[in-house]
């Protein structure tokens, strides 16, 4: 028990000036959709209705496209490397300017813990524009050629889990390289996509550059079918990813996709244990477990079972859940009804098929969509909690003896999108990285991103890279 009760500490919500509504932002300007049709968005944490805004029909997302295309020929293809350069910095000072603002912004919105918006996704943000902007004059150096050629205008869809970082991530690297975009956000959470065409206006952004249109599902099939799409970037479920795949297909649109996975982190009996459990936490409690390559299935070693579960039991008892803008809080709210109901249900499934529920006593805010830190020991590699993404904050808890059996086990599944190795033997942890078929082995340390590093992944977890060198490839006509 700690010995003093923590004193609320709650971020101010008056940082955001939010619209009431909000609309379409096409060559520059907001504007109404053009059948008037509108959606809300609201706080998962409280329910309350943030602001209105747009859904984009396909006469919206054609005009985007066509902002877009306008702009790329006649403006944004013209100019030098070192003067798109100047305009991503320019973003990225912004965007560090605003860093108070967009990180409530999103932990509104989104749900998420003002201390990760905060020391997480907005600092990556100005960091993905910052090392972009770096590339920008530089491209020839890439290792793609002399001059390497944009692609065009690229449609990019990204999911609600990161919104801010995920735009950053799809942005950034599209406007360093000389493309124009049309970006359609997660129906859940627009808002900080909607500060970001803000952020353009004020960076004076050459009109049609960056495209936003709001909607859900039926926006994402209208962009990323489009046919004056060049490019399709897109992050989010396998199953969506299928469909686009299938449908971009027959075209010569280029495309990556990035997917879901079941990331396995494993610890061998010779790791420090206490920064072990630190790692398993962060692994799969950060951001409330939406995270595409969270450490969702824990690989124990035998002989170290006991003591590694006994202390992770004893770790999540002090895991401080509720309010997001609240800078004590660890664990936020889920970001949808939907994504609750999917937790809840694969939750039953879990105990159904006979393995053992966990969670530390913990109260649950009576409005919003929530659910506790749970851990599912017993488990085998059959069951579905170990096998299908759940995408909350539930751990599924395996053992292994050897580390033939590790490798085994990791790699049996239809993903692969990362994993972590925890041991102090420096030999151990390459033998384990050169078996693993994941895009990202993290050792000793897990969901560390960096803009200089390639994401991405084998299997159903998509293909292509974000970030790094590597990540300007599916940007470039190469
Ligand atoms: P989706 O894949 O449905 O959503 C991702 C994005 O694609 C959203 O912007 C969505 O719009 C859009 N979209 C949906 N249908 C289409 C379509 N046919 N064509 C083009 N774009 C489309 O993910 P969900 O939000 O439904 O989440 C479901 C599951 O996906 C989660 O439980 C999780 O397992 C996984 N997921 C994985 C992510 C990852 O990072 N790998 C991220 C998010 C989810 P809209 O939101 O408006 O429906």
């Amino acid at each position: 028990m700690p010995k003093f009760e923590y004193a609320p500490a709650p971020e101010s919500r008056a940082v955001v000036s939010l619209r009431e509504s909000y609309g379409l932002f096409i060559n520059g300007e907001f504007s109404p959709g053009v059948d008037g049709r509108a959606f809300k968005t609201i706080s998962p944490a409280t329910e309350e209705v943030l602001a209105e805004v747009t859904e984009a029909g396909p006469a919206d997302v054609d005009r985007a496209v066509t902002a877009a295309r306008k702009a790329y020929e006649h403006t944004w293809s013209q100019l030098p490397g070192k003067e798109r350069a100047k305009y991503l910095f320019r973003i990225a000072r912004i965007v560090q300017e605003k860093a108070r603002e967009l990180a409530v912004l999103e932990s509104l919105d989104n749900g998420k813990p003002i201390r990760e918006s905060r020391d997480v996704d907005i600092p990556l943000v100005a960091a993905h524009f910052f090392y972009h902007a770096g590339w920008a004059d530089k491209l020839e150096y890439a290792g793609y050629g002399p001059a390497p050629r944009a692609l065009g205008v690229a449609g990019q869809v990204i999911p609600w889990n990161f919104p801010l970082l995920m735009l950053a991530w799809k942005i950034a690297p599209a406007l360093a390289c000389g493309n124009t975009v049309v970006l359609k956000p997660a129906e859940t959470t627009p808002l900080t996509a909607l500060a970001f065409a803000e952020i353009c206006q004020q960076a004076d952004l050459p009109p049609g550059v960056v495209n936003i249109v709001t909607g859900a599902g039926e926006t994402g099939r209208a962009l990323v079918t489009h046919p004056g799409i060049d490019k399709v970037a897109f992050t989010g479920s396998t199953e969506v990813g299928i469909q686009i795949a299938r449908a971009c297909a027959p075209s010569r649109k280029k495309v990556t996709l990035e997917l879901g996975g079941k990331a396995a982190n494993i610890v061998f009996e010779d790791a420090p244990v206490d920064q072990a459990v630190e790692g398993i936490v962060n692994g799969i409690f950060f951001n409330q477990g939406h995270v595409c390559c969270a450490g969702s299935r824990l690989l124990v070693q035998e002989s170290v079972y006991s003591e590694v579960l006994a202390s992770l039991r004893r770790r999540l008892a002090t895991l401080r859940l509720g309010d997001p803008l609240d800078k004590n809080t660890d664990v936020g709210a889920i970001n949808s009804a939907a994504q609750l109901a999917k937790i809840r249900e694969l939750s039953e499934v879990g105990e159904a098929e006979g393995a053992q529920r966990w969670s530390p006593p913990c109260e649950l805010p009576v409005k919003g969509f929530w659910f506790p830190p749970t851990v599912f020991t017993g488990v085998s590699q059959a069951h579905r909690i170990a096998r299908e993404e759940i995408f909350g904050p539930v751990l599924s808890v395996l053992t292994f003896r050897t580390p033939a059996e590790a490798v085994e086990k990791a790699n049996n599944t239809p993903y692969g999108l990362s994993a972590g190795v925890w041991t102090e033997k420096g030999s151990m942890i390459l033998w384990m990285a050169s078996r693993l078929r994941a895009g990202v082995v993290w050792a000793n340390t897990f969901n560390k991103f960096d803009p200089t590093s390639p994401f991405g992944g084998y299997k159903e977890s998509g293909y292509g890279r974000e970030g790094g060198r590597h990540g300007l490839e599916a940007y470039f006509d190469v």
